[in-house]
């Protein structure tokens, strides 16, 4: 299948799964996940009407800028290390995976404007993801008051690896109950407006549970490299 095969079937699963909770599909944005496909895919990804493009690492994101420049809004995704910040920072538009303060700290050193960022939650505890504890995330959204440059947009996790759906559907509404709180401080630096969750295998639930951004890779733009 073509991406824009992909496209509208995607965007008529996300109808079905807004339709089932009283959304209005216009709040879900499609990132399009690039990180496994050519430069040529992700130009095709465009055509077909994709706005976002999502990459996880600096050299697939530096890479992608120098050949589509700014016509998509980009977000890095991936887990960022603090020494690569100056490399993506004025190129990306959103950046997903804001853990730390140490991260924060050289967001706020090299950045000329505002950066959008979502903190990272890893909710299912899964060691092997990055993200902090729900019950840390708190907190942490509360100590970045002092970075002027972040504004944290939203929250991101990622889901288990399992079939299990519930278990999935479950990561997604602690992710939405962890956002109602963050709202309930209105910080000014905070609105926590969007949830980004949902990829291949679960977007649909991500829908349903609230996802405001899914990143979809291989259902979409298919895996090359
Ligand atoms: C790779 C990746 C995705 C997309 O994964 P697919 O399963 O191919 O849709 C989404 N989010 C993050 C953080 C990723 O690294």
């Amino acid at each position: 299948m073509s991406v824009r095969e992909n496209l509208e079937a995607i965007k008529k699963q996300i109808e079905v799964a807004c339709t089932k909770n009283n959304r209005n599909s216009d709040e879900v944005n499609i990132i399009a996940v690039t990180k496994y496909v050519s430069i040529k895919t992700a130009e095709e990804a465009l055509e077909s009407g994709v706005e976002h493009l999502g990459e996880s690492r600096d050299f697939g994101l530096l890479e992608k800028y120098e050949a589509l420049g700014e016509k998509p809004v980009w977000h890095f995704i991936g887990t960022l290390q603090s020494r690569k910040v100056k490399d993506i920072i004025g190129k990306v538009d959103y950046i997903h995976s804001l853990d730390r303060l140490s991260l924060a700290k050289e967001i706020q050193k090299r950045a000329e404007g505002k950066v959008r960022c979502f903190v990272q939650v890893n909710i299912s505890e899964e060691s092997s993801k990055h993200g902090l504890s729900k019950e840390d995330a708190l907190t942490f959204i509360k100590q970045l008051e002092r970075f002027s440059s972040i504004e944290v947009v939203g929250l991101m996790t990622m889901a288990p690896h399992t079939d299990d759906k519930e278990s999935i559907r479950t990561v997604f509404r602690e992710l939405k109950e962890l956002q109602e709180e963050v709202k309930r401080l209105h910080l000014p630096y905070a609105p926590c407006n969007e949830l980004s969750m949902g990829m291949s295998n679960d977007f649909e639930i991500a829908v349903e549970e609230g996802a405001t951004f899914v990143r979809i890779g291989t259902a979409l733009v298919g895996k090359e490299l």
